[in-house]
């Protein structure tokens, strides 16, 4: 298990290797999107001592190739044939070559402008988004099954420019899916949606609800100011206590970023907090720097250093995790919720997970796997 004192020594190492913290950029949000979010300059600098490694070379681990291939190419030309977006693009996901290649992305709805400005994120950003498009939600059912995929990820930009703030219309995605096939898994990937949005979402049946925390609590500050820990934290709780009222449907599931200068307690005690608030499914995964508007990295963690942080969440109680550098929140989701519909054929809440060793965590960072909760499950009211 990795001690806090480890990791300060990795950042010192980091440090020491030279870059200095240059500049800390404003940019834009992946809202509901992706893995994402960042901790703002000053008080990134302040929380680790300074220096940035966002415009080293990227070590081996996170090498990856660009997406080619035939398989790419048809995901390409389904998805200008309905007009979509996917965070893939958008967010300018490492994964794209993996994922595609697979015949298999993370469509966005609501069009590819936020209308909130997280300082992590690519994705464009403005006051009011696009014009929804009624037709989207068809376009979507339609595309998931000529691509053959099973298990659907959905997330959509920030629309804090609407009523619902978008709420109706995702739902309108999911009911269009399972209206054209029942049996494809349906994962979405929200916005922070109050009472009486997230209903209409929950409402709709998708099989995993998820939002991300995003990183710890001292560095929330690199999300937009709208978006929040105690937000956060009460959207997933309200996503879990409804699962608890409904056979544990959807599983709940989040993600944090690491390498923004986080320390290892506080990525436990953000564990802790995501457990409390029912989350059963943990993504953990390094922050890229996108683009030279967005702040600056702070340190590489190693592949062994997720495997480490993924053994802590195992033995936290969640159900299912995917802890890997290149992991994002729709990265091996069908996998992951796979793994955790094995642990808990009723609920998740109530899953009877199989313990699994170290040695078994270590072998696979991007392995998912079920272990023993050590926090009490929610219970329905
Ligand atoms: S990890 Fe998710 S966002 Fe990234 S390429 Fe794969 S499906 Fe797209």
């Amino acid at each position: 298990m990795m001690k806090d004192e480890d990791a300060g020594a990795a950042v010192s190492a980091s440090l020491a290797r030279g870059a200095t913290l240059a500049s800390v950029v404003a940019a834009g949000p992946v809202g509901g999107a992706a893995l994402a979010n960042a901790a703002g300059g000053a008080a990134l600098a302040g929380a680790v001592g300074g220096a940035a490694v966002g415009d080293q070379r990227k070590p081996e681990w996170l090498k990856v190739r660009l997406a080619s291939g035939q398989v790419a190419a048809s995901v390409g030309a389904t998805l200008r044939k309905h007009g979509l977006n996917t965070v893939c693009d958008e967010a300018r996901c490492p994964n794209k070559a993996e994922c595609w290649g697979q015949a298999t992305a993370t469509f966005m709805v609501m069009g590819a402008v936020c209308t909130r400005g997280c300082r992590f994120c690519a994705v464009a950003t403005a006051k009011e988004g696009e014009t929804l498009d009624p037709s989207e939600p068809d376009e979507l059912a339609s595309a998931i099954v000529e691509l053959g995929i099973r298990h659907a990820v959905i997330t959509s930009v920030d629309r804090d420019d609407l009523p619902d703030r978008g709420a109706a219309h995702f739902a309108a995605c999911i009911r269009a899916i399972r209206a054209r096939d029942p049996s494809i898994g349906i994962e979405v990937l929200a916005p922070d949606y109050h009472e009486g949005e997230i209903e209409l979402l929950l409402e709709a049946g998708p099989d995993v609800f998820a939002h991300n925390i995003e990183t710890v609590e001292r560095l929330q500050s690199v999300r937009d100011a709208r978006a929040g820990w105690q937000k956060s934290l009460h959207c997933l709780d309200l996503a879990s206590s409804w699962a608890a009222k409904h056979g544990g449907k959807p599983f709940v599931k989040s993600s944090i970023l690491l390498g923004i200068g986080e320390s290892p307690s506080e990525v436990h005690s953000t564990m802790d907090a995501l457990r409390v608030a029912g989350t059963s499914i943990l993504v953990m995964g390094q922050y890229l720097r996108p683009t030279a508007r967005q702040i600056p990295l702070v340190e590489y963690l190693p592949p062994a250093t997720f495997a480490e942080y993924g053994e802590v969440a195992r033995s936290k109680g969640f159900a299912s995790v995917v802890s890997s550098p290149l992991a994002r929140t729709s990265y091996h989701a069908r996998s992951a919720f796979a793994d955790i519909g094995a642990a808990a054929p009723a609920t998740a809440a109530t899953a009877t997970p199989t313990a699994v060793t170290p040695a078994a965590a270590a072998a696979s960072t991007t392995a998912t796997a079920t272990a023993t909760p050590s926090l009490p499950p929610k219970a329905a009211p």
